[in-house]
C-alpha cells in the first residue's frame, strides 16, 4: 500500500509518500516540504490568513514534486491521508480539501490523521524506531504533553501543561531577547555561549509530583529580567539570559519526565515535536535515562517539526494495524476538520 499524505496545520505545507507491505516497517519513498517562516518573520508570528493562501500555492506542486521524485505517478497511490487537527482551520481545510479532493477524483479512500499522533510516531521514520509501549514527550509549538502509549491508536495523557507549551516558552522568551520567529532555534543558538546560572528563573511545577506543566511563569521572569538589563545589554548578558531560559525549560522537561516513566515503570522514551530538535533537551535526556536504564528515542533532527511524512507514516502504521478500516476511511468526497482536538478524543 502506498499512503500520500498531507500536512498543513500550521505554517508547513508537507507531503510525502510512504509505503507499507505485511509486517515490515513502513518506508519513506519521497517527501517535501515547503515552510512559511520567511513570510511570517515579518510579523512575529504566525498570520492564519497568510498561511492557507501559501498551502494553497505551495500544495500541489509539492506533491508533484515527491511524486517524481518517487518515479510514480498517481495511479500508484492507494491511499490518501491528510491532517484532520488540530491546528488553524483555514490551514487544515487546505489539505484536507486537497487531499480529499484527489481521493475522490481518483476514488482512493481518504484517512483523517491527528498532527499530533504524527509528531508521536515520526521516530519510526528514524534509522533506531521504538518498540511498544512507550512514555512519550510530545513538546511542539502549542502542546506539552507526557503519554502512555501502548500501540498506534492506544494513547493515554498522564499530564499535559497548563499554560503555555515548552515551544511557545522558547518562543515568547525569545521575542522578549529580541530574536526572530520562531524563536526556539535562535535562543538555543545564543545560549550556546551563555552561562545557565547567571540567572535564577522560575521552573513551575518542578515539584508537584506530578507530570504536569507550567510555562507562563516564566515567561514573565524573564521579561523581569529583560527590562532589568534594558534595552542594549551586552551581547554575552543576553547569551546568559537565553541559556538559563533554555536550561529552566530543559531542567522542567526532564525531571516530568523521569516522574512518568517512574509511575508507568517503562524503560522506554520517546520525545516528539519541534523542541525535541533542542541539543541541551537531547543531551539532558540522554544522560538522565542512561543512568536509569531508559532507552531514548528522537525523531531525525529534520522530522522534529512539521512535515508530510509523518503524517503519511502514521496513516501507514493504522493501516498496518489494520486501524484504518472501513469506519475510518471516507470515499464519498466530505471532510470535516477539528481544528480543536484532543489526541485520544473520540
Ligand atoms: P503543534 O504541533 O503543537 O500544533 P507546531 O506544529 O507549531 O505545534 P512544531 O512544528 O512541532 O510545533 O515545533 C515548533 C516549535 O519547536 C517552535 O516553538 C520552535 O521554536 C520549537 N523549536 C524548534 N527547534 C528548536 C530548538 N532547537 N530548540 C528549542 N525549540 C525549538
Ligand atoms: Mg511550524
Ligand atoms: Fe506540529
Amino acid at each position: 500500500t502506498r499512503v500520500l499524505g498531507f500536512e498543513s496545520s500550521c505554517d508547513e505545507t508537507g507531503v510525502a509518500l510512504v509505503e507499507v507491505a505485511g509486517d515490515a516497517p513502513p518506508r519513506l519513498l519521497a517527501q517535501a516540504l515547503h515552510s512559511q517562516i520567511a513570510m511570517h518573520q515579518a510579523y512575529g508570528g504566525v498570520v492564519p490568513e497568510l498561511a492557507s493562501r501559501d498551502h494553497v500555492r505551495r500544495v500541489l506542486p509539492l506533491a508533484r514534486e515527491v511524486l517524481s521524485q518517487a518515479g510514480l505517478t498517481l495511479r500508484d497511490v492507494d491511499l490518501v491521508a491528510y491532517t484532520q487537527g488540530p491546528g488553524l482551520a483555514g490551514a487544515l481545510l487546505v489539505g484536507a480539501g486537497v487531499a480529499v479532493s484527489l481521493a475522490a477524483a481518483l476514488d482512493l479512500p481518504a484517512l483523517p490523521i491527528h498532527h499530533l499522533e504524527g509528531h508521536l510516531l515520526s521516530p519510526f521514520l528514524s534509522a533506531d524506531p521504538p518498540e511498544f509501549p512507550f512514555v512519550a514527550l510530545l513538546v511542539s509549538g502549542g502542546h506539552t504533553q507526557l503519554m502512555r502509549v501502548d500501540d498506534v491508536g492506544a494513547y493515554e495523557i498522564l499530564g499535559e501543561t497548563i499554560d503555555d507549551a515548552a515551544g511557545e516558552a522558547f518562543d515568547k522568551s525569545a521575542k522578549l531577547l529580541g530574536l526572530p520567529y520562531p524563536g526556539g532555534p535562535h535562543l538555543a543558538r545564543l545560549a550556546e555561549f551563555g552561562n545557565p546560572e547567571a540567572f535564577d528563573l522560575p521552573r513551575p511545577l518542578l515539584h508537584s509530583g506530578k507530570p504536569d506543566f507550567s510555562f507562563a511563569g516564566l515567561k514573565t521572569a524573564v521579561l523581569t529580567q529583560v527590562k532589568k538589563i534594558g534595552d542594549s545589554p551586552c551581547e554575552q548578558t543576553r547569551a546568559d539570559l537565553a541559556a538559563a531560559t533554555q536550561a529552566a525549560i530543559v531542567d522542567v522537561l526532564v525531571k516530568k519526565s523521569l516522574l512518568a516513566l517512574k509511575e508507568t515503570g517503562l524503560k522506554r522514551l520517546v520525545v516528539a515535536g519541534g523542541v525535541g530538535a533542542n541539543a541541551r533537551l537531547r543531551e539532558a535526556l540522554n544522560a538522565a535515562c542512561a543512568k536509569r536504564g531508559v532507552r531514548v528515542h528522537y525523531p531525525e533532527l529534520a522530522l522534529c517539526t512539521d512535515n508530510g511524512a509523518m503524517i503519511a507514516m502514521a496513516a501507514a502504521l493504522r493501516v498496518q494495524r489494520g486501524l484504518a478500516g472501513e469506519g475510518a476511511l471516507r470515499r464519498d468526497g466530505g471532510f470535516e476538520v477539528r481544528p480543536r482536538w484532543e489526541l485520544g478524543a473520540a
